[in-house]
């Protein structure tokens, strides 16, 4: 069971809307569920007003993406990026983060917290709709709300 594949066109839409930093990433690189656009959209838009050119060359977005049911936004700096494990066991899930040797000077903390920040949010927030949700786990680990938990996941 997986959630409806959604058009694409809300992916395209930020890729158009933030350009220094989403230009270069392919659109097999950046899948998210409709409901989590406005919490992308306001990190693509924190990520843009944070980083000066020459650090939004060096930023390159290399994956975004549903996991467990929260959102998942790595990235690179010069081509270096951090590792990223989830371990999953019984029920329970850890999003582990090696990081990357970055330039020196270059925002990461505060990029790291943004990111951080967007993935809380996605864990209330409806993916199907981007209402109030609650993440579920039984089965496939979605973030649901009363209402689409109804409709979009019951009827499957
Ligand atoms: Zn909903």
């Amino acid at each position: 069971m997986t959630i409806e594949e959604p058009p694409s066109e809300h992916v395209k839409q930020l890729r158009d809307a933030y350009p220094r930093l989403l230009q270069t990433i392919g659109p097999v690189g950046m899948w998210f569920p409709p409901g989590w656009t406005r919490v992308v959209e306001d990190l693509c838009k924190a990520l843009d007003a944070l980083l000066t050119d020459a650090q939004a060359a060096q930023f390159q977005v290399e994956q975004v993406k549903e996991k467990y049911g929260s959102l998942r936004f790595y990235y690179s700096v010069a081509g270096q990026a951090d590792a990223h494990v989830d371990i999953h066991d019984r029920g329970a899930h850890q999003h582990l983060v090696i990081p990357a040797e970055h330039p020196a000077g270059y925002p990461i903390a505060a990029i790291d917290v943004l990111i951080a920040k967007a993935e809380q949010e996605t864990l209330i927030t409806c993916a199907s709709c981007g209402a109030p949700g609650t993440l579920r786990e039984a089965g496939w680990h979605h973030v649901s709300c009363e209402q689409c938990e109804k409709t979009v996941w019951k009827r499957k």
